[in-house]
């Protein structure tokens, strides 16, 4: 018998009892069962490929996707540039736009396309129209219509065509509750009305039935992370409650009007988060439940038996629509930023081989009789291969065919979806629909997906690749090295070359286990573990109480003391100073959490500001023990016969660390280390604000060897004993990081020498800034959005490199305020210690008043965009609120766009275009961070060359700057120091020294 008959064999729906299920089949050997999903998997490729037709081969013979597909520099810059098209509002713009993407280094261009880009006039106009049809008939492939109503006919004839449907809703993260609340509204005219309108169809058996019962007509998938701008890891809690406000009425109502309603799963760090919602959502209402769940993760089989064993003991049934995941570059990139496991396969055999052990762990939970809790299966893929598994899975099972369903992508895989419907499938289309630029990221996935070497439906139908080839079993003999070259677009080896590319400065012997430098990870919160044990480390952290009481007597003492141990920690082996560092750094990391609590308590930061503190502060630890060793060590200058011309440092003498409040112990210990690994010694006076966590600096600088002869605590008021500590004649070094007016008057000081002194004063001095972010007009407004909200509000603005001023050009102006406005005003104020809030308190009145005096000024002269009330809150740790506050269409001249309030105030500024948001943000006596978002790479490039700043970020936040990746600081107003965390930072803290020796006795020298 076929196995085409068998298929067709099978019961029809109707006739399979509703409550008994098959007898229990007997389990085939693996052999026999790789020849039955052989067979299966045969028998569909051959009814897809029937008439010799190439699958969606529209599609693919598109002329810019054929070219894409040949040319994979031309295919990302093309990329980049679809993403960017829909925020492109004239001809000009886009053939602007297009111009620059086809121009960048190695991009080849499709023959005749040259002519259009170079030429003005009619071919410029020809060319931008075609290229926009061309988008335009892209994205229409893969969404069916702008929204709902005008996607019905098409849903209509679908399902007369025996293919359901499932809608989904295009839109990506939304930033603010506003915009949540509008894809609520949406949601509920879908799952309210598209029941009435579906009514009529004429019945379908075979897409309405399952083998337990009805299958509703309507089904509608749903994005979590649009229903909730909240939706963030680090508060489930918090997250789990703000989701479920909005989608309570949907499921409600879609229990009342009988609509199935599908949990979509997006990336990784939402994966715990979105699987409870969705228990707990199931276990509050009788909705027809659905989620989505992935084969690319590491972590799908366990998922896959949590989930189970849930529905089991609960008693629900829910379907999951088993996929293998749209986020795998992301997912891949984003892991290897961080510096995290990477949470999905890195080979594509992996994947299909966990979606079929899946699949089995699924089919094993199939509910057999109505009332029975547990998994019904729809499998969400194109591929035959792992559709043929899960079928073979059912049939050993000897459960009904029509208890699981076939889903796929609208626009992908036509011809399979028929060929399933030949042989009784359930079939169901994924229907995306919305505008372009919601829909923009959704089509960059899919071409991504289509044009992928790695692509199941590119190999079968466009390559044409033989039966035995797609149909290869993934379990058989994993040969990861011969895999790894079969060309995903990232190669697996280029990710396990990570740590070399990383390397930030090089292993030195005798330092850090002789390793090169890497930035410490952060704390992923997606991971439960790592956040409870975060939460419970902040609940237990308890500040020291230190008292700011030491006079300049002390200081004097404490001087003296340095002074005269100098010589000593001066001719120490740098390596022991080095090893002094790293083991400080280790000491920190077994106390990381508790660190970051402290800092959290005393200074108001949130969880993940504080925990980066720490991080930092490790990172200065381990990079300056590595880049120090070789400063001391003679290099050799030149080669000539008879000379030896060396260079080598000395250390500079006592240093005096004055540092601020604001990373209390990031920058605390980055001065410190710095001055201390180079051989001088240290005089410490930290910000009187935060001198409990400077005090467990020092504590951990001692316990890891720096003799306490060598590195002094001096905690007292600046006004004083600061002052007269940068006054000391044998200070010979001040590192400072503050105010424009205490740096500038320690510079003065400095410079004032006394009779005796034996030397020049050196000042390493970071100042303030007045930090500006241009918006472009083909910004990702999602993107700039979020990242000035970021830039501008984390740490409540009190980051030197903070966003004051956001600079927008016209054309985008007032959406971007619109959306930046409503966006702040989701952020949660309160206290800092929960993991839910995004705004902490002030540090202290003194800073409040002069926030508040700014935006009293603002409130008087400029236009009032959002004024966030604080009066409500009061703090446990007695640091006072200011909430935040935009003002829109400031002057560029006045004083809250100028003066540096470091607080929670942005100044929103219009600008003509890029030229004068370039001028603006320029015309700044400070100089420290700025930012771009924009999409035109010429922009881009001009900004690198025009936008003079000391840190300049594309198309991110402007804060964070990591340590050997970002070295950090800036020049004009806002320093004269080097770059923290750069190769040449440390070069402030020595003096170089040189020799040269005649090595030349009686006419002859050494060769070398
Ligand atoms: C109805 C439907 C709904 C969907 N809903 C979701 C959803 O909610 N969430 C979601 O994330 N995705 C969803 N998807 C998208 C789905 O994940 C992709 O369509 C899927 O990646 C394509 O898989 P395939 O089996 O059709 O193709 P195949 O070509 O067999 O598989 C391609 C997939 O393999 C994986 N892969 C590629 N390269 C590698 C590599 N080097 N190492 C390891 N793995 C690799 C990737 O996940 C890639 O997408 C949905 C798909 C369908 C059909």
């Amino acid at each position: 018998m076929s196995m085409f008959t068998r298929w067709r064999d099978k019961p029809s729906p109707a006739d399979t009892p509703k409550t008994t299920a098959a007898p229990a089949p007997i389990a085939a050997h693996p052999g026999q069962r790789e020849e039955q999903i052989q067979e299966l998997g045969s028998q569909m490729l051959s009814l897809a490929r029937g008439k010799g037709s190439l699958l969606s081969s529209k599609f693919w013979s598109d002329k810019l996707m054929d070219w894409a597909m040949k040319d994979h520099e031309f295919k990302v810059q093309l990329f980049r540039f679809i993403d960017a098209y829909p925020t492109l509002t004239t001809p000009e713009q886009v053939h602007d736009h297009l111009v620059d993407y086809l121009s960048q280094p190695g991009v080849k261009l499709p023959p005749g396309l040259g002519m259009g880009l170079k030429g003005g006039g009619l071919a410029k106009g020809l060319m931008t129209s075609t290229i926009s049809g061309q988008i335009k008939s892209m994205a229409s492939k893969f969404i069916a219509g702008t929204d709902a109503h005008s996607a019905i006919p098409g849903l209509e004839k679908l399902w007369k065509n025996g293919v359901a449907f499932s809608v989904d809703l295009l839109g990506e993260a939304c930033v603010s509750d506003a915009e949540a609340d509008m894809y609520q509204g949406k949601y509920l005219d879908l799952v309210g009305n598209l029941p009435g309108k579906v009514a009529a169809w004429s019945p379908n058996e075979r897409l309405e039935r399952d083998h337990l019962g009805v299958v509703p007509r309507v089904n509608v998938s749903v994005k979590i992370s649009a229903l909730s701008a909240r939706f963030n890891e680090i508060d489930p809690e918090g997250a789990i409650a703000d989701a479920m406000g909005r989608l309570r009425p949907i499921l409600e109502l879609a229990r009342d009007k009988g609509v199935f309603i599908n949990f979509d799963m997006e990336s990784h760090h939402h994966k715990d988060l979105t699987i409870e919602l969705f228990k707990r959502c199931c276990e509050a209402i009788e909705f027809h439940a659905g989620l989505a769940m992935q084969g690319y993760l590491r972590s799908g089989d366990a998922d896959a038996r949590d989930l189970c064993a849930w529905a089991k003991r609960v008693g629900r049934r829910v379907t999951v629509r088993l996929v293998k995941g749209a986020y795998w570059d992301y997912e891949t990139i984003h892991a290897e930023q961080e510096g995290w496991p990477c949470p999905v396969w890195s080979n594509k055999r992996e994947t299909d081989a966990c979606f079929e052990r899946m699949s089995e762990i699924f089919l094993d939970a199939t509910p057999r009789s109505t009332g029975e809790g547990g998994v019904t299966l729809a499998l969400g893929s194109h591929n035959v291969r792992s559709i043929a598994a899960a079928v073979d899975g059912l049939d050993r099972r000897g459960i009904p065919r029509n208890a699981i369903e076939l889903q796929m992508l609208h626009g992908m895989g036509d011809e399979l979806k028929s060929a399933a419907a030949k042989m009784d499938l359930r079939v169901r289309e994924y229907i995306p629909v919305g505008e372009m630029i919601p829909g923009m990221a959704y089509l960059v996935r899919r071409l991504l997906e289509n044009t992928s070497n790695e692509s199941w439906l590119r190999a079968g139908f466009l390559d044409n690749a033989s039966a035995a080839d797609l149909l290869k079993s993934p379990h058989s003999q994993l040969d990861a090295e011969s895999e790894r070259s079969e060309g995903s677009d990232i190669s697996p080896d280029r990710l396990d070359a990570a740590p070399e590319r990383h390397q930030l400065s090089p292993a030195v012997e005798g330092v850090g286990n002789g390793r090169p430098f890497y930035t410490e990870p952060m704390r992923d919160f997606a991971d439960a573990k790592q956040r409870e044990a975060f939460g419970r480390a902040v609940e237990r952290a308890t500040v020291p109480r230190i008292e700011n009481n030491k006079t300049p007597d002390d200081a004097a003492r404490a001087v003296g003391i340095a002074h005269e141990f100098f010589p000593k920690w001066r001719d120490t082996d740098p390596r022991e100073r080095a090893a002094v560092l790293t083991k400080a750094a280790s000491i920190m990391r077994d106390r990381r959490d508790e660190l970051s609590g402290v800092i959290i308590k005393e200074n108001g930061k949130t969880w993940r500001e504080g925990d980066a503190d720490v991080c930092e502060a490790i990172d200065f630890c381990e990079y300056y023990a590595r880049t120090a060793v070789g400063l001391f060590e003679p290099e050799r200058l030149g080669r000539f016969v008879g000379e030896l011309d060396q260079r080598w440092h000395q250390p500079r003498g006592v240093a005096a660390v004055i540092s601020p409040w604001n990373f209390p112990l990031a920058i605390c210990m980055g001065m410190t280390s710095a001055a201390l690994v180079t051989g001088n010694t240290v005089i410490v006076k930290p910000a009187e604000q935060t001198a409990g966590i400077a005090s467990i600096m020092a504590e951990i600088l001692w316990e890891a060897g720096a003799p306490r002869e060598a590195l002094h605590f001096l905690p007292a008021p600046g006004e004083t004993t600061g002052a007269a500590l940068v006054r000391d004649e044998r200070i010979a070094l001040i590192a400072f990081t503050g105010s424009k007016a205490v740096g500038l008057d320690i510079i003065q000081a400095a410079g004032l020498p006394y009779d005796s002194q034996t030397h020049v004063k050196k000042v390493v001095c970071e100042m303030g800034g007045k930090n500006a972010v241009i918006v472009d007009a083909s910004a990702d407004l999602d993107e700039a959005v979020l990242g000035v909200r970021a830039s501008a509000f984390n740490f409540q603005g009190q980051k030197c490199s903070a966003c004051s001023r956001v600079i927008v050009v016209d054309s985008c102006y007032d959406l971007f305020l619109e959306r930046l406005v409503e966006s702040t005003r989701s952020l949660v104020i309160g206290d800092q210690t929960k993991p839910g809030t995004d705004v902490g308190p002030v540090i202290d009145t003194e800073s409040a008043n002069k926030i508040n005096h700014y935006i009293e000024l603002g409130k008087k002269e400029c236009s009032v965009a959002l004024a966030m009330s604080s009066d409500d809150l009061t703090s446990q740790s007695g640091h006072p609120f200011v909430g935040p506050h935009i003002f829109a269409d400031v002057d560029p001249k006045h004083p809250i766009a100028t003066d540096e309030i470091f607080g929670p105030v942005l100044a929103v500024i219009r600008a003509g275009d890029f030229d004068e948001a370039l001028r603006i943000a320029n015309d700044s006596p400070y100089k420290l961070t700025g930012g771009v978002f924009s999409r035109k790479p010429s922009n881009l490039d001009r900004a690198r060359r025009e936008f003079r700043v000391g840190n300049l970020y594309l198309n991110r936040s402007i804060t964070g700057a990591l340590v050997g990746r970002q070295p950090f600081g800036g020049f004009g107003m806002s320093g004269v120091g080097s770059k923290a965390g750069g190769s040449d930072y440390l070069l402030q803290f020595v003096e170089p020294r040189a020799c040269a020796e005649n090595t030349m006795r009686r006419g002859f020298a050494p060769e070398l």
